[in-house]
């Protein structure tokens, strides 16, 4: 069944007057004994972040899903504005796991909770990462749309771009979300996002990419003409999470996606789109994520 263009993202048309503050994760505060960095050789670690970024408002003072970076973090680049982009790393196995949320913000920024309660799991049990595999999650994609709130314009990046429109796999300079144009950026990777995000990619090559958004309701597959190595994955998460799944995004035409750029460079990838603009969802996506372990490592897992 195809969704509605109008079933995708409603709350996004409509105005909200004031912003609402997005909940600060307080479960994940700086512990008293820091784990130590991660040993990622192709990344940059980041000895202290800047301790600022868990505390920055928005304008209006209005506080931001941003975790105070500890020992296991490193920065995947910049924003337009400057800001850093934070990755979280945990185990050290040979194969990556990236989970990536916040890439829309604004009203999408249930994504970067999400991620944020993912983070505090996984640091609280770490014998939640399977023998063999690593997990690379970044609650925030799009740090400067973060800033803004609950607003149409937390979409978009400082510059106004959608940062999924931006990439590398069928990217168009006429580019929609839902019936309204966008603007995808000059030519694809303008954006110090993208470009910081495809680095990662190119460097760490993961086993399986998880996008996340809201709220269209389902697990849309990365589809690039040169991949389609995503339908699997797709099939695993969705039978561990109850999303539906098994078809690209078709309820509009979209281009120059991450998921498929990743699908495209022959990484399984998928677009998680959460079923509401609010709650988190945490737990069928922390089954999905298990699930995704157990698919990549092989494991027997029940
Ligand atoms: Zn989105």
């Amino acid at each position: 069944m195809l969704l509605q263009p109008t079933a995708v993202d409603p709350p996004d048309l409509r105005p909200t007057p004031t912003p609402r503050p997005v909940e600060r994760i307080e479960t994940a505060a700086p512990s008293s004994t820091p784990v130590p960095p991660t040993a990622t050789a192709t990344l940059t670690a980041t000895a202290s972040p800047d301790p600022t970024e868990a505390t920055s408002g928005t304008a209006t003072g209005t506080p931001v899903a941003t975790l105070a970076p500890q020992g296991n973090t490193f920065v995947v680049g910049q924003s337009a504005q400057g800001r850093d982009i934070i990755g979280w790393s945990f185990g050290e196995g040979p194969r990556t796991l990236l989970i990536v949320g916040g890439i829309h913000t604004g009203f999408e920024s249930n994504t970067v909770l999400l991620v944020n309660e993912l983070v505090a799991h996984f640091q609280a049990t770490p014998a939640s990462v399977l023998p063999g595999m690593r997990l690379m999650l970044i609650p925030v994609a799009n740090p400067d749309g973060l800033v803004l709130g609950r607003q149409t314009a937390g979409r978009f990046n400082a510059n106004g771009v959608d940062l999924n429109r931006n990439w590398g796999c069928e990217w168009s300079e006429e580019a929609y979300w839902q019936d309204q144009r966008v603007d995808p950026g000059a030519r694809a990777f303008s954006e110090p996002e993208t470009q910081a995000l495809a680095r990662l990619i190119r460097e760490t090559q993961p086993a399986a990419a998880i996008f996340y958004h809201s709220a269209a309701d389902g697990i849309f597959t990365g589809d690039c003409p040169d991949g389609g190595v995503s339908d699997e994955l797709a099939r695993v998460l969705g039978e561990a999470s109850g999303y539906s799944y098994g078809r690209p995004f078709s309820a509009y035409q979209v281009t120059g996606t991450a998921a498929s750029w990743a699908d495209g460079q022959g990484i399984p990838a998928v677009d998680l789109e959460l079923t509401g603009t609010r709650d988190t969802e945490f737990v069928r996506n922390l089954r999905a994520i298990q699930a995704a372990q157990c698919w990549i490592t092989g494991s027997v897992c029940q």
